[in-house]
């Protein structure tokens, strides 16, 4: 079925009790031309764009638990192309543009919100950095306003300017930036790939690899061992554990991220704002919640929830910033598991075993990044060469020493 208004109208006189459901729920099959292993956002994309973009129709999808639940369902929905280094740039920009066509696309409403972003600057020396990030975005046919503190003022009144700890100098507004619904998109992947033939088997653990010669030949999973010549390991948090079932050890510690949402509130946050000298960005949801988060919590974890320390460093953060959000009362806070890379950047490669590739390390920022990264699997995937937006993703550049280190932040894994 299409989605559309006069669909709507007509399920709706019908007491939309004839809604077909969005997705089959196949029993997996012995063989498979590619399995996905993760039904996360990046799974699903890149079975998606390997049957529309490659005509690799014969895939499946095996996600442990059920579609949407991990990170996808999970994260702060921000949607943004504001890199700086080479590499990254490309890729993201790639990614926003599929994000600005991707309700077309899918025939679903991910409610994708293009409000703008504001990160805050808060020194001479932030500025200039990000006067420098403007330009690179500018170049790479983005787009990027650096506001003075009145330009801030201006957008954003509500701001505390005169007593704040770190005083506001300026910020960077990049208007396409935004927001978009975090689970909407893991269903409107899922059904989109659903149309084009791709069986997406929930409760469906990986467990092992079948591996003969150094050739992947596919996966024992919780429901029996399904073969297949291409294998894509798009498991996100737990990248590191299942990798280790290869046989692989992969450049990436595992850390938890807290979010934070209030009731729901009248509209009074506009754009997407950003704080880093304070660790602290907020949103407001369609439903009226104010969603925001900090840091990691700074210790690796595989747990889905997150520790009270962080959780006050980031109400403290909120306060210095924005007085008034001391009067909404906090709903409800989660966690989910980063894979964190060394650089702060991500993974699409192929691995040492020939056919088993590896999609990971998308640390905090992997939700914007769902389409270009479904894309770009897909290609390799499909071709077994990388696509030239995603090229510098590679496993080997922790060895080499080509790192893509978005934050100068090191090799700490942690720090990013
Ligand atoms: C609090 C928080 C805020 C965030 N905010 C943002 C943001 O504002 N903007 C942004 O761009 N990014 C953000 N992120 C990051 C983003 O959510 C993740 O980088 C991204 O969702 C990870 O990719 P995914 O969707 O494929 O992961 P997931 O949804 O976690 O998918 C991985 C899937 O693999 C499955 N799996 C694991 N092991 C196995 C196995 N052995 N067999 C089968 N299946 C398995 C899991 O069950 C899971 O469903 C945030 C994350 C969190 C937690």
């Amino acid at each position: 079925m299409r989605y559309s208004g006069l669909e709507v109208l007509r399920q709706g006189l019908l007491g939309n009790k004839a809604w077909p459901p969005m997705w089959r729920s196949p029993s997996p099959k012995p063989s498979y031309d590619a399995v996905i292993i993760g039904g996360g956002g990046h799974g699903l994309a890149t079975a998606y764009y390997l049957a529309r973009n490659h005509g690799i129709t014969n895939v499946a999808v095996l996600e442990k638990g059920v579609l949407g639940q991990g990170n996808i369902g999970r994260n702060t929905t921000i949607v943004r192309a504001n890199y700086l280094l080479p590499g990254n740039s490309e890729f993201y920009s790639h990614s926003l543009k599929l994000w600005e066509g991707l309700e077309a696309e899918l025939n679903y409403n991910v409610m994708h919100s293009q409000r703008g972003i504001i990160n805050l600057c808060h020194s001479d020396g932030q500025r200039d950095a990000f006067a420098r990030r403007g330009n690179a975005m500018i170049n790479q046919g983005d787009d990027a306003i650096l506001l003075d503190r009145k330009g801030v003022r201006d957008l954003l009144p509500y701001l505390d300017f005169e007593n704040t700890r770190f005083p506001i100098y300026g910020g960077l507004y990049h208007p396409r930036g935004g927001t978009a619904r975090h689970d909407a998109v893991a269903w409107g992947y899922a059904r989109a790939a659903d149309r084009l033939g791709v069986d997406l088997i929930q409760n469906c653990e990986v467990t092992g690899f079948l591996i003969e010669n150094g050739v992947v030949a596919g996966v024992e999973t919780s429901r029996g061992t399904i073969r297949a010549p291409k294998v894509g390991m798009v498991v996100a948090g737990r990248s590191g554990q299942l990798a280790e079932r290869a046989g692989l050890r992969l450049p990436i510690e595992s850390h938890v991220l807290q979010a934070f949402v209030t009731e729901g509130l009248k509209p009074v946050l506009d754009h997407v704002v950003t704080y880093g000298r304070g660790h602290f960005y907020i949103s407001q949801s369609d439903k009226g919640g104010l969603v925001f988060g900090g840091d990691l919590d700074f210790y690796a974890s595989y747990a889905q929830r997150g520790n009270l320390p962080m959780a006050e460093h980031v109400m403290e953060a909120a306060m210095t910033l924005m007085p008034m959000i001391g009067k909404a009362r906090v709903l409800r806070s989660w966690g989910g598991i980063m894979d964190m890379t060394a650089d702060g950047s991500p993974i699409i490669d192929r691995s040492p075993i020939n056919g088993l590739y590896v999609n990971a390390g998308w640390c905090y920022g992997g939700f914007k990044a769902v389409p270009a990264s479904g894309w770009c699997m897909a290609h390799l995937m499909a071709t077994d060469t990388p696509h030239e937006v995603a090229a510098r993703y590679r496993l080997d550049r922790f060895a080499t020493g080509h790192m893509l280190d978005e934050e100068a932040s090191g090799s700490q894994h942690n720090l990013h």
